[in-house]
This record gives C-alpha cells, sequence and structure tokens, in this order.
C-alpha cells in the first residue's frame, strides 16, 4: 500500500473519495505492477515471512518508503522526509513533500 501510494503520489490519509480520476488510474495501474514486483522478488521479509523453502523475500530492500522512516526520499532527494503515521494499528510511511 505505502510502496504504491508513493509512486502515485497520493497522500496515505486522502480519502477514496478525493481521489480525482486520473489518481485513481494511476493506482489501478500501480497496484498489480508492484504485487507483481512483489511476487518476483521472493516477498517481503520484514518480521518472519520466509518463502516454502525457508529462504528470505528480497522485495523489502526494493521498498521506497516502507519501514524507511527518516529516509532520504528517492522522488524529491530531500535528506530525511521519511514519516511514519499510524492509521488503524497499521504503520504507514510517505514522503510528506512528494505525496498529496
Ligand atoms: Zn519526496
Amino acid at each position: 500500500v505505502c510502496e504504491a501510494l508513493f509512486r502515485c503520489g497520493i497522500h496515505p490519509a486522502r480519502q477514496a473519495c478525493t481521489l480525482t480520476g486520473e489518481e485513481a488510474a494511476a493506482l489501478a495501474e500501480a497496484i498489480p505492477q508492484i504485487l507483481e514486483q512483489a511476487i518476483a522478488s521472493g516477498g517481503s521479509s520484514l518480521r518472519d515471512y520466509v518463502q516454502a523453502d525457508g529462504t528470505k523475500g528480497g522485495f523489502q530492500d526494493l521498498h521506497l518508503v516502507y519501514g524507511r522512516e527518516g529516509a532520504p526520499c528517492p522522488n524529491c532527494g530531500a535528506e530525511h522526509p521519511v514519516q511514519r503515521i499510524t492509521q488503524s494499528g497499521r504503520s504507514t510511511f510517505f514522503c510528506p513533500t512528494c505525496q498529496k
């Protein structure tokens, strides 16, 4: 979710009904691409997830914002913009400069 919203420049606190048609279309395109990349790289080993053969996934290494609080933004180049907020008990990471 974080990766799709970041790629589309959409703030995670936006309500779905406020998305423009263009933003919704961009998300609809980004989500399956990100899922395909995640599956192709073996999933995300964040805590205890491993693949069926016991090896770790590699998608966590490709995350642009997820789990990267305080990291540089690969889009705007700011040094420590990535923030973490909690939504319904789950952590969400985003760049407040790039995601409106
Ligand atoms: Zn940014």
